[in-house]
């Protein structure tokens, strides 16, 4: 059902999509009327950033390769120096969230442009949003400085990207677009969005699994994580991001894994509430929401439990407290019993209940 009235926020960022876009970096790097640019990349990905400088050329200042999950600000003062003295105007950020969260952070503080190039499906590079850490603290924030400019999505990157690591940063993007289809602030434009992403994602995981250097279905995975990317930016999250925030930033689990284990449990949570808004879900999948995407999760060898996370059960009594205070709004009333039960089944890894 059309709904009454809604705001749609817009989508500004230039997107570059193909198999061998990554050779059209210097030309977007121009285009912006930028002279130069840093690469950045975590350590595990610096030959790969290096290897794209030397072929920018005079376009490319050099290479800083300390991105961290998390964004702490330490790393980021250090990459800042790095900025300023290789005299780039322009930040390209070469993998995943974390080297892309790295890339906002030195836009928002010096007004540099971002040519983002992601290796991951985890979508942060649609957004305008970045979360950083000092002391031990994750603080979240929005601002339009921090949005991209460009984004280039070559497909041949994301072939190196490990099985496992596909599954569970697909899942993290499908529990972007799952959570956009209940959103407080959702629109029809975002819901199509939102609802293709899923269906896209349904397909491509099973495909990568079964063979990882699939270009059809890296494709399509690809074009499905570019637009749920675009749903975390256009709306409100809700209890599904807050319990993974509140995993991630209490007990240092895994991003993207903390997403893949708790998204079938935190939508048969709120499918219950919301079953019309829902139910693309159960038309992709053939079955409840929860249930499809506990299904999907299982054939594509997705993790299921959390105690494989390392998390102890007095962890789950302290992440229902706080998955309860402030919590994001939410289709259904987020309740202390049931969310403790929800953790507990995505604890032992049993089928949503
Ligand atoms: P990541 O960026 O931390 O990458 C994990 C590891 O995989 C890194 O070592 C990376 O170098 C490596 N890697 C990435 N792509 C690869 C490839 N194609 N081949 C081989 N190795 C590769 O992981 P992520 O899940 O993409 O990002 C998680 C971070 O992003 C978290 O900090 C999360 O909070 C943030 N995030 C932010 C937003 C936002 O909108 N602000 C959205 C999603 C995620």
């Amino acid at each position: 059902k059309l709904p009454d009235s809604f705001v749609f926020p817009g989508i500004t960022s230039r997107v570059v999509f193909g198999a061998g876009s990554l050779a059209r970096t210097g030309e977007e790097i121009e285009r912006l009327g930028s002279k130069s640019a840093l690469v950045l990349s975590t350590p595990q990905q610096e030959e790969q950033a290096r290897d794209l400088s030397d072929k920018l050329g005079f376009l490319g200042a050099g290479v800083f390769s300390g991105a961290a999950m998390h964004t702490p600000v330490s790393v980021t003062e250090a990459a800042l120096e790095a900025f300023r003295t290789s005299g780039a105007d322009c930040v390209v950020s070469l993998g995943g969230g974390s080297t892309t969260g790295l890339g906002k952070a030195i836009a928002t503080r010096t007004g540099a442009d971002q040519v983002v190039i992601p290796t991951t499906y985890a979508g942060s590079e649609m957004t305008d949003i970045l979360g950083e850490t000092q002391g031990g603290r994750k603080t979240t924030r929005r601002d339009p400085s921090i949005l991209p400019e460009t984004v280039i999505y070559d497909i041949d990157l994301t072939l190196s990207l490990p099985v496992a690591m596909s599954v569970t940063s697909g899942l993290n993007a499908v529990a972007h677009s799952a959570e956009g289809l209940y959103a407080s602030n959702r629109n029809p434009v975002i819901s199509l969005l939102a609802v293709e992403s899923i269906r896209a994602f349904s397909q491509a995981l099973p495909a990568i699994v079964e063979k990882p250097q699939d270009p059809e279905a890296r494709k399509l995975a690809q074009y499905a994580a570019w637009l749920s990317g675009i749903v975390l930016g256009g709306v409100a999250m809700a209890l599904h991001h807050k319990i993974c925030h509140t995993l991630g930033g209490t007990f240092d689990t895994p991003h993207a894994e903390t997403h893949a284990i708790m998204l079938p449990h935190t939508i048969a949570y709120n499918a219950v509430a919301a079953p019309g808004l829902l139910q693309p879900l159960q038309d992709i999948f053939g079955m409840k929401p929860g249930q499809g995407l506990y299904d999907l999760a299982k054939r594509i060898e997705a993790p299921t439990r959390l105690v494989d996370l390392g998390l102890t059960e007095a962890d789950l009594d302290k992440a229902a407290d706080i998955a309860v205070e402030n919590p994001y709004e939410n289709p259904r009333p987020v309740e202390r019993e049931a969310i403790r039960q929800l953790l507990q089944d995505a604890f032992d890894g049993r089928e949503p209940s």
